[in-house]
């Protein structure tokens, strides 16, 4: 997953990315980059791995300079974590460039590298991405955004794009909308990002979703808007509601903290936990589904777990050995709310359980009396294909053990997911017209014939980022 920025005339375009950036931190950790047009059509770029509060010295900001600019903010992942992974991709192509940033993953990039691999390409990183760029320097219509059109045609999966060619800026979005994107206006600029809460940060008002299908492209002509990307069923990302995106942003047009706290609410409909004194998220992703949990169920609502926020991405690994050592630099519990209760612990989702598994037994040391694990998802048992970093099924714990085992793997007294129906019909926009594959199996597109060369890579160099 990633987080994309992108504004078009601004004097200070590149400073309000880096700001916009900022606010998309929580969906990319990696790198951080921005690219920037001055009024002479000169592009420049900065990226630098790590957080975008440490990636930008000043001197190298003062050197983004002009009107138009984009950014991006990539996810970790164990892989191809490396520099020529990071985005905004810069190409120059025939006396101009073009740069991309993307959110989202295509399903059929090693077929679509392949193709132009064998006609010639040389690819400069590992990322599916470059294969859009590849395509738009190769394309011959007579517009910008006709030229990005072309190169979409045929490129299957999840995107959300912004692109510089020249001096236009182009959005572009899947026909599916798996991930979102929003455009705003600060004064006579244009204003494009993942989540509003981008937006809010630089003082833009939001004007309206990108549709999925739709491009978008802005220059000194003004705006011009198509629906040239064939249609096809919408399949929005529950897991943006469920996980992904920030409590103050709305996504797909609605606010994630309303979806969380309804979500919350469902749960403790379908899984009440009797007899339980005190109901605490697992900070900070839980924290509006656990309110809602609390409010569902008339118990309060209390912080008994502090998370710390100063442990870094690449905190030395403590000594300690044991499943827990891991969550115990990043958790503590308060002992005095828990000591002697019965309490109801709310997270968003199950992964591999490390993470539970370890919260569990530090809850327990702190004297809890019961635990009772509530989730506010259904179990995953799939692999996500659209820019989701979910691991392979095996490591999927919901899909290697039963209910029973799972209870018990985890330690804990109760164990209550919430369904797939509760998790869509707590959805704002209604259940319709949402991607759950990742919960239910049912993938709404054909997924990729290779997998495993579009995940982590393989010994041929083929490793696609997660984006
Ligand atoms: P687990 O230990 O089960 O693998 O991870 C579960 C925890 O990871 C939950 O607290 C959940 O909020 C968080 N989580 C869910 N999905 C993701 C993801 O895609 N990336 C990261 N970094 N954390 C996730
Ligand atoms: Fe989102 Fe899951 Fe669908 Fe991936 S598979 S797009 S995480 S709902
Ligand atoms: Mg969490």
């Amino acid at each position: 997953m990633c987080g994309i920025f992108g504004i078009y005339g601004h004097k200070e375009a590149a400073a309000l990315t880096q700001l916009g950036l900022y606010s998309l931190q929580h969906r990319g950790q990696e790198s951080a980059g921005i690219v920037a047009v001055d009024d002479g059509g000169h592009a420049r770029v900065v990226r630098a791995m790590g957080l975008v509060s440490e990636g930008f010295e000043d001197e190298e900001m003062e050197v983004l300079d002009g009107p138009i600019s984009i950014g991006h903010t990539r996810y970790s992942t164990a892989g191809a974590s490396a520099i020529e992974n990071a985005q905004p991709i810069l190409a120059r192509v025939r006396r101009s460039h073009i740069a991309l940033a993307h959110n989202g993953n295509l399903t059929n990039a090693v077929q679509l590298r392949r193709e132009l691999e064998d006609d010639g390409a040389i690819f400069s990183s590992t990322m599916d991405s470059e294969v859009i760029v590849h395509r738009i320097a190769r394309s011959t219509g007579e517009t910008p955004e006709a030229r990005v059109a072309e190169a979409l045609r045929g490129v299957e999966g999840a995107y959300c794009l912004l692109v510089v060619l020249d001096e236009t800026v182009i959005v572009a979005r899947d026909p599916h909308g798996w991930r979102p994107l929003v455009m705003g206006r600060l004064a006579d600029s244009y204003v494009f990002a993942s989540e509003t809460c981008a937006l809010d940060i630089v003082g833009a008002t939001v004007e309206r979703e990108v549709q999925p299908g739709e491009i978008v492209a802005v220059d000194r002509h003004g705006v011009r808007t198509l629906q040239v990307l064939p249609p096809a069923p919408i399949n929005r990302c529950v897991f943006e509601h469920v996980y992904f995106a920030r409590p103050d942003s709305k996504v797909f047009g609605g606010s994630v903290d309303r979806s969380r706290r309804a979500l919350g609410r469902q749960l403790a409909r379908e899984c009440p936990a009797p007899g339980a004194e005190v109901v605490f998220a697992v900070p900070d992703s839980s924290n509006s589904a656990a309110l809602g949990f609390a409010e569902e169920s008339n118990l309060p609502y209390e912080l008994a777990l502090i998370r710390n926020h100063y442990v870094g991405r690449t905190f030395i690994q403590p000594t300690q050995s044991g499943r827990d050592a891991k969550v115990k630099v990043k958790y503590n519990p308060v002992r005095e709310i828990i000591e002697g209760k019965s309490v109801v612990m709310v997270d968003d989702s199950i992964v591999r359980g490390t993470t539970t598994r370890g919260l569990v037994s530090l809850v327990r040391a702190a004297g809890a009396r019961e635990v009772h694990m509530r989730v506010s998802s259904a179990p995953i048992i799939s692999p996500c294909y659209y820019g989701i970093d979910t691991p392979r099924r095996e490591e999927l714990i919901a899909a290697r053990m039963t209910h029973e085992e799972l209870t018990k793997h985890l330690g804990v007294d109760s164990l209550g997911y919430l369904s797939i129906d509760g998790m869509l019909s707590s959805m704002p926009e209604g259940p319709q017209g949402y991607c759950h594959a990742c919960f239910s199996g049912r993938y709404p597109t054909a997924t990729p014939s290779e997998p495993e060369l579009l995940r982590a890579g393989s010994a041929a160099g083929l490793a696609f980022s997660r984006a």
